[in-house]
């Protein structure tokens, strides 16, 4: 019995298992599973991939996203360069189960910002410094649009900290991204600090967050004559590359 799931710690709340076991019924694969597989130790994943039987892959969440690299024998050019693999392949070899690591935050990312709007951004603000920043970071290098990163500390003047945040000048920025937490979901009244009285019609605030739909953030933006867009079609789109993995579509 073919079976896929998610590794991370804790594991609550996740889109994961609703959104393949709908995939199985659309496809008819109805032998297929997706199961949580939440992992106090990373440690313990070997224990896992021998003792389920059909493990064809797995998705990777928080907090295991760059301790799960070891673990792999191959790696993507993407998932190496970022530092982060948020989907594995299992192969079968003569020698035993060989993991591949991807990183389909990659493909989700670019494919919608494409389809959000394509021509000509030139300048970003990436806030946030994590897994998905440096996946966004990825993006944005290889579709030539000049990057500054928004981070909490930081010892490289390049980079601007959220204390500098609020006073900053939007001009030279046409996107915005939010690559943190702010706004999420149960914290839903947090805005980005930004001085949103200089938001003009050519600001695109794209927001990672998808819970709630419309961040307070995104709304502000909004009132404020610029352009917003949440995350959800990046997860759908990062689900469906991790499909194509597994199925090799
Ligand atoms: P992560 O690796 O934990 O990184 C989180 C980043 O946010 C870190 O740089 C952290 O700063 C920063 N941060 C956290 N709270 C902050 C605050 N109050 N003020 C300023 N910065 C703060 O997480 P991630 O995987 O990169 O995910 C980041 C966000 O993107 C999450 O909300 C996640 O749900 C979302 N996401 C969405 C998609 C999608 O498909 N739409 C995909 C991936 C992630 P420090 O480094 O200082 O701790």
């Amino acid at each position: 019995m073919p079976a896929l799931g998610l590794i991370g710690y804790p594991l609550s709340h996740s889109f994961s298992p609703e959104y393949f076991k709908a995939k199985f019924q659309l496809e008819g694969l109805s032998d297929w599973t997706y199961e949580l597989f939440p992992l106090k130790d990373i440690s313990t994943l070997n224990e896992l991939l021998y003792s389920k039987s059909g493990l064809r892959g797995l998705n990777v969440t928080i907090p295991y996203k760059t301790e799960v690299i070891p673990f792999c024998s191959n790696l993507t050019d993407e998932a190496r360069e970022i530092g982060a693999v948020n989907c594995i392949e299992l192969v079968q070899t003569p020698s035993g189960k060989e993991l591949k690591g991807y990183n389909t935050d990659v493909e989700g990312f670019r494919k919608s910002l494409l389809n959000w709007y394509r021509p000509s951004l030139k300048n970003a603000l990436i806030l946030g410094n994590g897994g998905a920043a440096k996946a966004v970071e990825y993006v944005l290098k290889s579709e030539n649009i000049g990057i500054t990163r928004v981070v909490r500390t930081t010892n490289d003047s390049r980079q601007i900290t959220f204390h500098d945040l609020p006073t900053l000048s939007l001009s030279a920025y046409d996107l915005i991204i939010n690559c943190t937490p702010i706004g999420m979901y149960p914290d839903i009244e947090k805005v980005i600090p930004i001085q949103f009285s200089e938001i003009q019609p050519y600001h695109h605030f794209y927001d990672l967050v998808y819970n709630p739909d419309v961040t307070a953030t995104m709304q502000m933006i909004m009132q404020n004559g610029g352009r917003a867009k949440n995350g959800l079609e990046m997860l759908h789109l990062q689900a469906d590359a991790a499909w194509a993995i597994w199925c090799k579509k």
